[in-house]
């Protein structure tokens, strides 16, 4: 039976204004009820406006339309009750553990003593038991990361909100972390009672959550939702497991497919095609991992990415330019090597180079564009400043000037164009 709702957010809708005066959409349409006893987790890639989501859940930020309800009550600014947890925590270097934590307690007007036992108390319970006198400058990453948990928890909030909160750590200590965290939610010791948690990584998804949505981009969306089943402690090696990161990889290449395919036929949204930063090398390394015998030129991704070591956020962009170049091809959680792809791996550097920049011309607009420009002016320049301007008729200033660092690296590697960062002007590599 499903236990009462903590928390609702009903049509959540968060448009940011853009220079130029037209808006970027971010959130659009966000449902998402968490209930007493769950863990909740939004995964998606970065940019999906995840953070965004969390901050107006939290109070912190307003949403353009849409509600949060939280135990009945509209939340209109900073919810008692909620507290969040980030990727890393700006603590006071002159203040000691105690005294950090002590500081997450300081608005609610209790007591000192009171405040003294409950920091204590929390210190005690995310295991930092010996260090209430330390400096952030003693501790280890992951023991800095402990006491912005102790910080959340002191305030014995309703709802934890996580945002990456093991992503800054390295991969032992994050493991340690999570399952500590765990562990003390099972057994009924956090003094919380439900708890969203973001997060780009499927298998820390997996691990953690009860339900998982999985998050689209541009704008950001609930695609899915998954039902995490499995009993707790979970383990990774379990076929049940590994059969639910596998399920999310394919439904996260999907939905980026489709999205893919989708952008392309809405006619003129060429140069509004937001660049991934993905270098060549990145590109020919997946190419020729692709191509190697054990593959065949073609594999399974969550298979590729942990033979790689790479994590979603890592591959699939590069997945998605080689898509993008039509070098291969991205379908049902499986990447295939096109024909160009496969001769792209058996060619050397100079017919690599002509094939991509074909590709480039062909279907990189950006990249068209500029070099059309270039063939047209007689001084064969143009300054970096007017494609900038240009493309933040479509994207966010930032988002140019990623497309731009982008096509530099890629036209440059083609040998379509040159860029002189000096005076930060395009130029024909061999003007005729
Ligand atoms: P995520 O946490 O999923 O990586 P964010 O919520 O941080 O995503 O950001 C989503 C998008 O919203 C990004 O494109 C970001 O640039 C944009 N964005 C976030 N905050 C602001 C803001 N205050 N003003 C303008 N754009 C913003
Ligand atoms: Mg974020």
């Amino acid at each position: 039976m499903d236990s009462p709702a903590l928390l609702d957010v009903q049509h959540i809708r968060r448009a940011f204004p853009r220079p130029g005066g037209a808006e970027l959409l971010v959130l659009d349409d966000v449902q998402l009820t968490l209930r007493e006893g769950e863990i909740v987790g939004l995964l998606g890639r970065s940019g999906s406006g995840k953070s965004t989501l969390l901050r107006i859940i939290s109070g912190l930020s307003a949403p353009t339309a849409g509600s949060v309800t939280y135990l009945g009550n509209a939340v209109n600014g900073p919810a008692q009750g909620i507290a969040m947890v980030f990727q890393s925590f700006a603590l006071f270097p002159w203040l000691t553990v105690l005294e950090n934590v002590q500081l997450g307690l300081e608005a609610l007007g209790l007591p000192p003593e009171e405040i003294r036992k409950r920091a204590l108390a929390a210190i005690d319970l995310i295991g930092l038991d010996g260090y209430e006198s330390a400096y952030p400058r003693e501790l280890s990453g992951g023991m800095r990361q402990r006491v912005g948990f102790a910080r959340a928890l002191v305030v014995h909030p309703n709802i934890l909100l996580m945002d990456e909160p093991f992503s800054a750590l390295d991969v032992l200590t994050a493991e340690n972390l999570r399952t500590d965290f765990l562990e003390l939610w099972q057994e009924g010791h956090l003094p919380i009672k439900g708890v969203i948690l973001v997060t780009h990584n499927i298998e820390e998804a997996v691990l953690m959550c009860d339900r998982v949505l999985l998050f689209s981009t541009n704008p950001g969306r609930v695609v899915t939702e998954i039902r995490i089943d499995l009993r707790h402690p979970r383990d990774r090696q379990d076929p049940a497991f590994v059969a639910l990161v596998d399920r999310i990889y394919t439904e996260m290449t999907a939905k980026r497919a489709e999205q893919l395919a989708r952008r392309e036929r809405i006619p003129g949204s060429g140069l509004g095609t937001i660049l991934p930063p993905v270098s060549t090398s990145s590109m020919a390394g997946l190419i020729e991992a692709l191509a190697a015998s054990a593959y065949e030129g073609k594999a399974d991704l969550p298979e590729l990415a942990a033979d790689l070591q790479l994590e979603v956020d890592e591959l699939f962009p590069v997945a998605e330019t080689l898509q993008m170049l039509k070098l291969a091809e991205v379908e049902g959680g499986d990447i295939r090597l096109t024909h160009m792809g496969k001769r792209f791996a058996e060619e050397e550097t100079n017919v690599r180079k002509e094939i991509f920049s074909r590709a480039l011309m062909s279907y990189v607009p950006l990249a068209a564009h500029i070099r059309r420009v270039l063939d047209e002016r007689a001084s064969h320049t143009a300054p970096w400043s007017r494609f900038e301007d240009e493309l933040e008729d479509y994207m966010t200033q930032e988002a140019a000037e990623g497309s731009l660092d982008a096509v530099i690296g890629w036209g440059r590697f083609a040998e379509l164009f040159a860029y002189d960062d000096e005076s930060a002007m395009f130029s024909l590599e061999n003007p005729q």
